[in-house]
């Protein structure tokens, strides 16, 4: 100190000392008190340089702010003015050549510091910055402190990497997981915990979805541990309901398959200066180590969650390989390809009739590039045929999928009853531990033994209610055992064509039994359909079905329907014809009753001779014709037929005729005669008064 204090001349006293204590973050301000108070001992060191006590300005208002830029630091942006202005004498500062190497803020007040002749200042010395020797060495120091912290860095972090290469390095363990003494890994003691992530694997096993297992978590009320690693709680088994995204987290998480593994993530900043981790491929994981320890499930597994989460995921991507089975009755969903292009067909649905009827359509380029829909298939007719042909062709593999079908259902409850006792059981435990601290308190301390008391009170009403939720889950699952499933259980055992039949069986579940057999099934559709089995084990089968009605098909009127009206047609109008067949209780094809446009449309359609034709054929005449033949005017001609002196026979419901010959006996005209007087044909009236009746 003597040594440096030359520097220091009455100039460089006459002005003020700034001090400028930095941390940077507000843990490093509680945690690291040590380093404020060096900073404040340099208030020590510039009284002892001369300064006067009242002439040391402490700048501390950046504590707690990060020093990564000067903006939104007051305290510094006031130093940089005070020096600036040459006000300062002597800038005082805890690892200012640090600073100065890392910092450019504090490489640009240093450039002022020259500038303005002010001295800096820190623990290890007095540094004029207009002195060129100076300047160095605060260089110099500045890189070796750089260089230092990046060995340091290197060193801590070289360390760590060597330890994860030998499956040493002591990491955070997922729930489930523990550290024993000797901090080994082994599965958690807490049996609860360990069954339940026992379950979640089971769970996934069987449903084939991270979705479906968090449904059947909810489903059966159960409950998923985990053990925060920070906060007031850290370190305690909490439960509550399973998510999703832990779901995935577990499945995704390789200490499960008892493998250490070190380096799936990395820290990756973004354009926003946020460090956000990112997770890595495997190939770039630092370290895996296979059967390092316990786990729950072994590593082909885990691989092969891990494939199916990735066939799931890729249902909702860009190829829609096989998606898992879901409600909908298509019974080969997700399975379909589609024979001409290749790609895999989706499933849409119709309503026909009230019920819901498949298509499978290939329309991977109308959704992508906007295209035609490569081809589409009506698909009941499908799955009638492989459902048809897995009952034929596999029967001694259905049994064995019915078998296990048995086992699984009833793995499935005990495993859930027994989670169910262990919640039970543990809540019993508790309550006896409550009795037997609030029994060993002095019971003086009414205080403590009040607080004992109520403890002892809640873990008892909790131990009730988890018994009466046990029981109450128990009787669910015995209701559902004893009467529908044991039933369906031997069903499933002995017959396997019944069970596939039932139209109670779930389609999902068809579907699981399809998966299990069947690969992938092409379709093309050329003149009939050729459905290409492939079968899990590599037989292939083709299948070729004729091309189902098509909706225009299924609403044809019957022939036997046409015949009859083209026999009515010989001596009947259209709409007589119409309620002739409605009388006998006949429909259209689209199910409506008939009427004489119906019976119009059917006859144009089949190319039935029309009534009029008929006639003519059978050689009546026209109104014209006749009028002509009589030498008088048609008018008179229809004045005759209305009064019965000529026959006549309507060709439509307009009531519109034709005329049979009238013979040699045909009316003339008689002036003064009363047309009633003259009536020959009495039995044309009535004929005419059914006609209108039937127009009505
Ligand atoms: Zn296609």
């Amino acid at each position: 100190m003597t040594m440096s204090s030359h520097k220091v001349t009455s100039l460089h006293l006459e002005r003020k000392a700034y001090l400028y204590v930095r941390q940077s973050s507000m843990q490093q301000v509680f945690e690291n008190t040590e380093s404020t108070e060096r900073q404040y001992a340099l208030k020590q060191r510039a009284v002892a340089l001369g300064w006067r006590v009242e002439d040391i300005v402490v700048i501390d208002c950046d504590l707690g702010q990060s020093g990564a830029s000067a903006a939104g630091r007051q305290g510094f942006q006031e130093l940089v003015a005070e020096v600036s202005m040459g006000r300062a004498g002597v800038v005082l500062g805890l690892e200012v050549s640090r600073l100065a190497r890392n910092n450019c803020d504090w490489h640009r007040l240093l450039e002022i510091c020259a500038l303005s002749d002010t001295l800096i200042v820190d623990e290890d010395g007095i540094y004029n910055p207009c002195d060129f020797n100076d300047r160095l060495l605060l260089g110099l120091k500045g890189t070796m402190s750089e260089a230092e912290l990046h060995m340091l860095r290197a060193r801590l972090r070289g360390g760590l990497l060597n330890k994860a290469r030998r499956g040493e390095l002591k990491m955070p363990l997922p729930v489930g997981l523990v550290y024993d003494s000797a901090d080994r890994v082994v599965l958690d003691p807490d049996q609860q915990a360990q069954n339940s992530v026992r379950h979640l694997f089971r769970t996934f096993r069987c449903t084939g979805s991270a979705s479906a297992t968090v449904k059947a978590f909810r489903d059966q009320k159960l409950l998923f541990p985990r053990r925060p690693r920070s906060g007031p709680r850290k370190g305690e088994l909490l439960w509550g309901p399973l998510t999703h995204n832990r779901t995935r987290q577990v499945l995704h998480n390789p200490r499960y398959a008892g493998a250490f593994v070190f380096g799936r993530h990395c820290q990756h900043r973004g354009p926003d200066g946020r460090v956000r981790p990112r997770t890595l491929p495997r190939e770039r994981w630092h370290t895996v180590l296979p059967e390092a320890h316990p786990g729950y499930i072994t590593w082909e597994h885990f691989e092969q969650n891990l494939k199916t989460l990735h066939a799931n995921a890729c249902a909702h991507g860009h190829d829609r390989r096989q998606s898992p089975p879901r409600e909908g009755p298509a019974l080969l969903q997700g399975l379909v390809m589609c024979g001409i292009c290749g790609d895999r067909m989706t499933v849409r649905y119709h309503s026909r009739q009230g019920r819901q009827s498949p298509v499978y359509v290939c329309q991977r380029d109308r959704i992508e590039y906007a295209g035609r829909i490569c081809q589409h298939i009506p698909g009941a007719g499908i799955d009638e045929a492989i459902g048809g042909l897995l009952l034929e062709t596999v029967t001694p593999a259905a049994l064995e999928v019915a078998l296990q079908v048995q086992d699984e259902l009833q793995r499935r409850i005990d495993e859930v009853d027994r989670l169910h006792r262990q919640r039970v059981d543990r809540a019993h435990h508790e309550t006896e531990l409550a009795r037997r601290r609030f029994m060993q308190v002095d019971p003086n301390n009414r205080l403590v033994a009040d607080a004992l008391e109520a403890d002892w009170n809640d873990k008892l009403r909790l131990y009730k209610e988890s018994q009466e939720h046990y029981e109450k889950q128990c009787k669910e699952a015995r209701v559902q055992l004893s009467e529908e499933q044991l039933a369906e259980i031997a069903a499933v055992a002995t017959d396997f064509p019944a069970l596939w039949r039932d139209p109670t069986t779930p389609h999902r579940e068809r579907k699981r039994i399809v998966r299990l057999l069947v690969e992938d099934v092409t379709l093309l559709r050329r003149d009939e359909i050729t459905a290409h089995v492939r079968f899990k084990g590599g037989a292939t089968q083709t299948l070729s079905l004729p091309l189902p009605p098509s909706a225009w098909q299924m609403r044809q009127t019957p022939q036997q329907i046409v015949v009859k009206i083209d026999r009515l047609l010989d001596s009947h109008t259209d709409s007589q014809i119409a309620s002739i067949l409605n009388d006998r209780g006949h429909i259209s094809g689209e199910g409506k009753a008939f009427n004489r446009f119906i019976v119009q449309k059917i006859r144009r359609k089949y190319g039935l001779k029309s009534r009029y034709q008929r006639l003519r054929d059978a050689g009546l005449l026209t109104i014209q014709e006749v009028a002509d033949l009589l030498h008088v005017h048609e008018k008179t001609i229809k004045t005759w037929r209305d009064n019965g002196l000529l026959l006549a026979v309507a060709f439509n419901d307009k009531n519109e005729c034709l005329y049979p010959h009238p013979g040699p006996n045909s009316p003339v005209k008689q002036q003064g005669t009363k047309l009633s007087e003259r009536c020959l044909h009495p039995g044309v009236l009535p004929n005419r008064t059914e006609e209108v009746q039937c127009e009505a």
